[in-house]
């Protein structure tokens, strides 16, 4: 970004003001409706306390919030190339997009790939894919108890709605059961929405929704489990809502959600080690390596860091490279940084 952020305060007095200067460089996310805006959207203006700026259309998408009908943040000011296909995605959102699309389109993909990146942040793919996600959750989580209903009382619809969040997920479209002992269920949280997979008696992983590698984890997860996946909640969902709300509050040190680790002995022993990292400190993968009397295993540090599943419990986001930089997080490092500095404030 070429500007320096003002502060929220004066974002929150252009968005009363419906100040069009901000225009395709600051976006509005509103908590309590899930929508995304640009600052001078005609629609009514929402508290202070439920907005988040952000800088790129992207971080609105991959925070979870769709883009406002009213003001089209992602149509409005763009160049006519990223205009169009952004309406085509907002007419169509649940499109599974591919490059040979665009192509058919009489459109050159790197055209569009460079056009979206300058200007939302974004490639058009992603963008797509976004959507899908959000569209999914949106159905998942406007009606976890209306599921719960549907699986029981009608089971075509249910089947079928199943079917579509399988595909969604990058899973077979019967990947999801009636009768599972693995209940996926979405929990909404400040930083985008979340998927948290639980059996009666403790979680088995809580990703964000837009995880490049969550349809893997999902596929893995489901194969190993005999009774397979499902919808809906349990006891375990439940406790972790709660925690996430302190969390999040800045109002809670330390997770008590029982979890299962499923990883190989030493990916497991690193978890451990990972839960130690007090909130609000960091460290590195050579320092994690030192600390588990294993000064050489950086590497294989480093590997089970990324394989781990449980985002939040075990804290993956307190490690960050030797020379403090953030290095990556499978989360998006947007999220990383947000985690780095809750935690820092909370603790
Ligand atoms: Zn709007």
């Amino acid at each position: 970004m070429l500007f320096s952020r003002p502060s929220d305060t004066a974002l929150y007095d252009a968005l009363l003001n419906r100040d069009p200067n901000w225009d395709g460089q600051m976006f509005v996310g509103v908590t309590s409706t899930g929508i995304f805006c640009r600052l001078s959207c005609p629609a009514r203006k929402p508290k202070p306390e439920n907005c988040r700026f952000h800088e790129t259309a992207a971080e609105c998408l991959s925070a979870g919030f769709r883009p406002c009908k009213r003001c089209k943040p992602l149509e409005h000011g763009m160049e006519p190339l990223v205009a169009d296909l952004s309406a085509r995605l907002n007419a169509e959102p649940g499109r599974r997009w591919r490059e040979d699309d665009l192509t058919a389109l009489g459109l050159d993909p790197s055209t569009v790939r460079r056009a979206f990146k300058r200007q939302l942040g974004v490639t058009f793919l992603e963008l797509a894919r976004l959507r899908r996600l959000q569209e999914g959750f949106t159905a998942l989580g406007g009606g976890e108890r209306v599921i719960d209903a549907q699986l029981t009382a009608n089971y075509d619809s249910a089947s079928g709605f199943r079917s579509a969040v399988s595909k969604l997920l990058g899973l077979a479209p019967g990947a999801f059961r009636d009768d599972a002992l693995l209940r996926c269920a979405p929990i909404s949280t400040p930083l985008g929405p979340m998927i948290a997979i639980a059996d009666d008696h403790a979680l088995h992983l809580l990703e964000f929704m837009d995880r490049k590698a969550l349809p893997t984890e999902l596929k893995r997860l489901s194969e190993r489990t005999p009774g397979g996946l499902g919808f809906g909640q349990t006891k375990p969902h439940a406790s972790i809502v709660r925690e996430l709300d302190a969390y999040f509050a800045g109002a809670l040190s330390a997770f008590e959600t029982p979890v299962t680790l499923s990883g190989a002995p030493f990916a497991q022993s690193v978890w451990r080690a990972l839960q130690d990292i007090p909130m609000g400190q960091t460290r590195s993968y050579s320092q994690i390596a030192e600390h588990m009397g294993r000064p050489s295993a950086v590497r294989a540090v480093a590997r089970a860091n990324g394989a781990n599943q449980l985002a939040l419990i075990i804290p993956c986001h307190r490690v960050i490279g030797a020379d403090g930089s953030l290095t990556g997080y499978g989360g998006g490092l947007h999220r990383k940084r947000a985690l780095l500095d809750l935690e820092q404030r909370a603790s």
